[in-house]
């Protein structure tokens, strides 16, 4: 369906330098392939979207769509079609805010496609039914949530037919609490038979829901494969890094007048942040460990730890220069039947005591 070759992009800044954003990029997308691209910030993977839909026009190669190089005479016309075969969905989501739910979704097939009032209307119900926000058709977008505009966002992409989706960071913007349901309708389309390209930084989603993966770097597409090879067995020592990397949060425990007030916060942000349920539970161990099994032993590191691919969450109590486990035979009965794993283990210059929680 869609044959990328030697895809380059420079932006040409105006004080004379310029960045080669993409380098050399090259795939091949079969219709129904849900792909999904992962990668490190700045690595060009939105400039490949919006080199794709040509939002911003690449300076080099090709892009064969159907059989068409959509790159030679991309004049105004080329363009509408491309765009109506290829829909974006954007982390910003992008709605009209002047436009009713259901004037949104109805506004393109109207205008673009030529489609009846009454059709398009039909149509647009059905998709917000489809994403489940029929009830919300007649209210503004000021009104719902970010999880339900990137919703109707979807049902407007999907109002024009499109054979392909492009979705740059669909639940980034989102306050955690909303990612999943932006991601179960995406994993309902997914299964449809839709062609979907996706750009996320949620791995376990890239991983169940795609037919497969492209790990971005460095403006190339350094690593293509199923989602068993790119996560399970990748080839790159780059691309296992990025699979496995682990997102840390990190206390010194000097004296015994620290800021438990800043550990409670920074445990509440983290998990915020990688939605986690896991936060007073965490707070609540640190707080029985560092005041009744540690309360001797200063200075201490104290690290909350998540990886995002397996989802093992932890909370780690690191001490310099011993030897032995600092936990009594008491510490480990209590601790034992409040976590999922309790490892106690040298390290190259002391001894960690590890929860898995
Ligand atoms: P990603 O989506 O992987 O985070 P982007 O495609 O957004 O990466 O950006 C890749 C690089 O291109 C970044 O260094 C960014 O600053 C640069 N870039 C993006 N858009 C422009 C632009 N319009 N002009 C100049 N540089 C840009
Ligand atoms: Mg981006």
């Amino acid at each position: 369906m869609i044959t990328v070759s030697h895809l380059s992009k420079t932006y040409h800044n105006a004080d004379g330098s310029s960045l080669t954003v993409l380098k050399d990029i090259n795939c091949e997308i079969q219709r129904g392939e849900v792909i999904s691209i992962i990668g490190p910030s700045g690595t060009g993977k939105s400039t490949f979207l919006r080199a794709l839909n040509l939002l911003d026009p690449p300076t080099g190669g090709s892009i064969i769509v159907d059989g068409e190089d959509i790159l030679v005479n991309a004049n105004a016309n080329a363009i509408a079609k491309l765009r109506q075969k290829m829909g974006m969905v954007f982390q910003s989501f992008n709605l009209f805010e002047h436009m009713t739910v259901l004037e949104n979704v109805m506004y393109a097939p109207v205008k673009i496609r030529k489609e009846s009032k009454e059709q398009a209307r039909e149509e647009a119900l059905a998709l917000l039914k489809k994403v489940g926000l029929v009830e919300k058709a007649d209210v503004y977008p000021s009104s719902l949530s970010g999880g339900q505009k990137q919703r109707v966002a979807i049902a407007r992409a999907l109002a024009m037919h499109p054979e392909a989706i492009l979705f740059d960071e669909p639940t980034s913007a989102l306050d955690p609490t909303m990612v999943g349901e932006v991601l179960s309708v995406i994993r309902q389309l997914a299964k449809s038979g839709l062609t979907m390209l996706i750009v996320t930084h949620e791995m376990r989603f890239a991983r169940d829901v795609s037919t497969r993966i492209f790990f971005m770097n460095e403006g190339i597409i350094y690593e293509d494969g199923t989602p068993e090879q790119i996560f399970d067995h990748p080839v790159h020592s780059a691309t296992k890094a990025f699979v496995n990397r682990i997102q840390k949060l990190v206390f010194e425990i000097d004296s015994d007048d620290f800021d438990y007030l800043q550990i409670h916060t920074g445990i509440n942000q983290f998990c915020l942040k990688y939605n986690l349920t896991q936060g007073e539970h965490a707070y609540a161990l640190i707080k029985e460990v560092l005041f009744t099994h540690m309360l001797t032993i200063r200075p201490l590191t104290l690290r909350m730890t998540h990886a995002e691919l397996s989802g093992v969450t932890a909370v780690d109590f690191m001490v310099e220069n011993m030897d032995h486990s600092p936990l009594s035979d008491a510490a480990r009965a209590s601790l034992r039947p409040q976590v999922k794993d309790l490892i106690e283990e040298p390290t190259t210059r002391g001894f960690r005591v590890k929860l898995i929680i």
